[in-house]
């Protein structure tokens, strides 16, 4: 199996421009710091992130977790070409034991968690809401190219930890990432509470291969009185991972702050190229056909025990769209 990386080149075509002072909510950024041989992605999510979320009713931890995953869906998926899909998926023991983030090129996101009520409290981060398992990435680049999918174990972090951990061991590819989701309460009319998020992803692309070495991230794992093997970062890639370091949650999520104006603070001393931001937008994939499909698969006494009260009725785990079916209409003898 090829292992394609989720991150592809970069269109350098596109003019350049000043920073943007107005916000661009749900959209994905891509930046390029060309001193620092630095390439990286913004996210901004607003109404989208905000859609996703208010259908479920999740728990405000849920909520949150679930926001980060569709930040790094975000961040790894948006590079995918036209027909493209990239899906990111847990599978873990803590009290989220399943979320998946489905995201469809060119900018099609939906997404839901499943967790144990009784098993949630205040307070857990999304590393004890995760627990332990795997995360899995699956690229689908459509019906004549290869399946790609990357495994990286959970084992109590964050999906930032998990994320590093896969592009440290999987892709060799100096990288960061930074994700946050926060909610918003407003005043006045419209609605009151909404969901917001914002994340980035920053790679360390040099031409010369033996600049990319990097420091393991778990010195730990070794035997006890093993000799540590010391990595000398490059010093373009220290200097942009203390940069990175400095962004705030709140400079993520803020919604007065446009992402290019976030990127020219964090980067102006060593000059930031922005390129086209590509929109995102929650949008589900289900039909009725596709249900009737599905119901069509099953064995004849499983569709029949799926009748309650004289339909079937077929709720979409990720949208909530109801589909409802007489037993006819779902092959029911
Ligand atoms: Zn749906």
């Amino acid at each position: 199996m090829v292992s394609q990386s989720p991150d592809t080149k970069i269109s350098l075509k596109s003019p350049i421009r000043a920073p943007s002072a107005v916000p661009v909510d749900d959209a994905v950024l891509p930046f390029e710091v060309d001193a620092l041989d630095l390439r990286g992605r913004l996210t901004r999510l607003g109404p989208a992130l905000d859609d996703i979320l208010t259908k479920h009713d999740y728990p405000p931890q849920v909520g949150k977790l679930l926001g980060e995953a569709i930040v790094l869906t975000t961040l790894l998926g948006s590079t995918l070409k036209f027909d493209g899909r990239f899906i990111l998926q847990t599978q873990t023991d803590g009290p989220v034991s399943f979320l998946i983030v489905d995201f469809q090129a060119p900018d099609r996101l939906r997404a839901y968690a499943r967790f144990d009520k009784k098993r949630l409290r205040d307070g857990q981060d999304s590393g004890t809401l995760l627990g332990k398992g795997h995360l899995a990435m699956t690229i689908d680049q459509g019906a004549d190219m290869s399946r790609y999918q990357g495994l990286v174990a959970l084992d109590g972090g964050s999906l930032e930890d998990a994320a590093h951990e896969y592009f440290l061991r999987s892709e060799q590819i100096p990288t960061r990432v930074r994700l946050a989701v926060g909610e918003e309460w407003r005043g006045g009319d419209g609605p009151k509470h909404r969901w917001r998020a914002g994340g980035m992803l920053m790679q360390f692309l040099p031409k010369a291969p033996e600049r990319a070495r990097q420091a393991d991230l778990h010195p730990g794992d070794a035997p006890e009185g093993a000799v540590m093997h010391q990595v000398a970062e490059d010093d373009a890639w220290v200097e942009g991972q203390s940069l990175i370091g400095t962004v705030e949650d709140v400079e993520l999520i803020d919604p007065d702050l446009s992402g290019e104006r976030l990127l020219y603070r964090l980067f102006h001393e060593r000059g930031v190229r922005v390129f086209k931001p590509l929109p995102l937008h929650a949008q589900c994939s289900c039909s009725r056909e596709a249900v009737s499909a599905m119901l069509n698969s099953f064995a004849p006494q499983d569709r029949a025990e799926m009748v309650k009260d004289g339909k079937v009725v077929v709720t979409c785990e990720f949208c909530s769209s109801v589909y409802e079916f007489s037993p006819d209409e779902a092959g029911v003898e």
